[in-house]
């Protein structure tokens, strides 16, 4: 692999995953999930890679960062109420944690938003650990954008699939 350079920004959403307890094999492990039904020969490093080139997308770098951002801030009981009983409670109607998620899913197209949807239901692997409840952490916002990213990586792995086929 040829050596990049990575701003701020990107620095900052990859280090703030693996701080919060997700690593990348965690979201190539999802993704492995999604796609395996798909292609029965597939490997976990091109799953991993798939990961990687998400997360070099500035709106996925945005999203992490912005999420992560809340989930820490109510955590430590610094937002203002009604925010900070809404984002410590997970509250069902709320929304914007999926709706910045979805700022991920769609940078890879349409077939990312069945892979979310899924994933989402079946809360595979990291997810279920991220929505224990029990832990301590808030997780709010990371459990929508870690199931995301692994649903756009999913999509982008069809794509490149059906373009190798
Ligand atoms: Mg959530």
């Amino acid at each position: 692999m040829t050596k990049r350079i990575m701003d701020e920004v990107e620095t900052k959403a990859r280090e703030w995953l693996v701080e919060r307890g997700v690593t990348l094999e965690d979201i190539a492990e999802l993704v492995y999930f999604l796609q395996v039904k798909y292609h029965p020969d597939l490997q976990l490093d091109v799953c991993l890679d798939n990961v990687d080139k998400v997360l070099r997308k500035r709106e996925v770098q945005n999203a992490i960062i912005t999420g992560i951002q809340l989930d820490i801030l109510a955590e430590k009981n610094l937002l203002d109420e009604p925010l900070q009983g809404i984002i410590d409670r997970d509250e069902g109607l709320y929304g914007v944690d999926e709706i910045i998620a979805l700022s991920i899913v769609n940078v890879y197209g349409s077939i990312g938003f069945t892979n979310y949807g899924y994933i989402d239901k079946q809360k595979p692997g990291i997810l279920e650990k991220l929505n224990d409840k029990e832990s301590g952490s808030c997780h709010t916002f990371l459990d929508d954008i870690v199931g995301a990213i692994a649903a756009a990586a999913s999509s982008r792995l069809a794509h490149s699939a059906a373009n190798t086929e």
